[in-house]
């Protein structure tokens, strides 16, 4: 209990409200471009503005709105609607003073330390963070217009709340789970629970199969595991060590290792990778070149000079999830700014991460973990006290979800 209430008030009260005098001197006419304004993103534009305002900060983001995955699978069983996850910049420019151009970098040169706009022009930066998120690896067959998987929000929330709406009572959904590491390690697992819990009062008679590339549920398994045995016994059929290998997207059969599945829904998750940004610009070094390695001290690049790299796209090991890329933001803005002063990052810096999970439509559990480097290695480590999931879901966790998530999407957005 201790250990979640105090992850609710590091995130909401913490680094939220707090200015470093020391720090308020930093950095006097530098440009610090920052790609992508996700949960990563968005926060160190508005980290380096409140922390340094004379930074010249310019967030870089295609889409006018952004459309969190945090609380999605909600609105994939129309618990919640889109409108509730969606947010905009509008506070970022008229509260923080940050530049924000809707646009999409096409290439970066980290020689003339400019970037490349798909809109046409460049533009030049002292110091770049880059938050692009996730791209997914191709699976033959696989028409995503078709087949959804709904793991980036928006569009593809939308087309599989409509295909579960459609689907026929006794129908089959089928999931596919990637292997590690993924975005929201207890994401897909919540999404099964979710959609059990649709089907079982909406679609009678209805079961989701879900195939997961990896050997074990991959987090919160007690939880998992329970809800998979006890609740959704006979809705749920949970299958291990499934590699996906093609799809037929328009008679929604699944072809892997062990067999075909044909589904009435079918929801596949493809592999992740950064984003071929990253790779084109020499910056995917870690972990069979997947990722971007990264100092953890500052997220700068181990590959070269005056770049850092947040969220999801980073390799630190770290679990790629929205509260945590919210917290390495905060780290890495207060290193970039106190490296543009001369100085250097912090020593000992702390990240956490945390996932509430519905389980039914009115009782939610969590996931919470704290992180801490270690010299010794150099990595970013679970602290092994503060990792943990509920005991049991329950009503309260189910109503602390929407304030958790409040707190994050607050302090993202900085909305009032
Ligand atoms: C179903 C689901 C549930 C989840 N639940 C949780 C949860 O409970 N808790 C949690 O902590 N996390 C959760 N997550 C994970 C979380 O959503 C991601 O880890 C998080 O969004 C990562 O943040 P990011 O800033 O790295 O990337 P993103 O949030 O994906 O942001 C990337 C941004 O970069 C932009 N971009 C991409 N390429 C370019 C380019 N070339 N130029 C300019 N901009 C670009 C994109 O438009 C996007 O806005 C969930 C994910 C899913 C799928």
């Amino acid at each position: 209990m201790s250990t979640r209430r105090n992850f609710l008030k590091t995130l909401g009260l913490g680094l939220g409200v707090a200015t470093f005098p020391g720090i308020l001197r930093a950095a006097a006419n530098a440009h610090v471009v920052v790609v992508g304004g996700g949960f990563g993103g968005a926060t160190a534009a508005k980290y380096l503005k409140h922390w340094a305002p004379q930074l010249e900060v310019t967030l870089i983001e295609p889409n006018p709105q952004y459309h969190s995955c945090v609380l999605s699978n909600l609105v994939v069983v129309n618990e919640l609607g889109l409108d509730r996850i969606t947010f905009d910049y509008a506070d970022l420019r008229s509260r923080f003073g940050v530049r924000v151009r809707h646009d999409r970098v096409a290439g970066i040169d980290t020689t003339a330390q400019t970037l490349s706009l798909a809109g046409g022009g460049s533009v030049a930066y002292d110091r770049l963070i880059l938050a692009p998120g996730v791209e997914f690896d191709a699976v033959p067959g696989l028409d995503i217009n078709r087949v959804p998987h709904a793991w980036k929000a928006g569009d593809q929330t939308l087309l599989l709340q409509q295909q579960l709406q459609a689907m026929p009572a006794g129908g089959d959904f089928v999931l596919s789970i990637p292997p590690a590491p993924y975005r929201c390690p207890p994401g897909p697992y919540e999404r099964a629970c979710a959609v059990a819990d649709f089907l079982q009062r909406h679609k009678p008679g209805s079961r989701v199969t879900v195939l997961d590339a990896n050997p074990n549920i991959t987090a919160a398994r007690r939880t998992f595991e329970t809800a998979f045995n006890g609740l959704y016994a006979g809705i749920i059929d949970y299958r291990t060590n499934v590699q996906v290998q093609g799809v037929d997207s328009a008679a929604r059969v699944l072809t892997t290792n062990v067999g075909e599945f044909q589904a009435d829904t079918l929801n596949v998750i493809p592999p992740h990778r950064a984003p071929q940004l990253l790779r084109d610009a020499g910056l995917a070094n870690s972990g069979g070149d997947k990722w971007a390695g990264v100092d953890p001290l500052s997220y700068a690049s181990t590959a070269v000079p005056n770049v850092h790299i947040i969220g999801d796209a980073q390799g630190t090991g770290q679990p790629k999830a929205g509260h945590i890329a919210n917290s390495e933001a905060k780290i890495c803005a207060d290193a970039v700014i106190r490296l543009l002063n001369g100085g250097q990052p912090l020593a000992s810096p702390k990240t956490n991460s945390a996932c509430y999970t519905p389980i039914t439509a009115d009782t939610a559990s969590f996931l919470t973990g704290v992180f801490r480097y270690d010299p010794a290695s150099g990595a970013m480590q679970p602290v092994p006290e503060s990792m943990g999931e509920a005991a049991h879901p329950s009503r309260e966790y189910y109503d602390e979800m929407f304030d958790w998530a409040g707190n994050l999407f607050q302090d993202t957005f900085a909305q009032r």
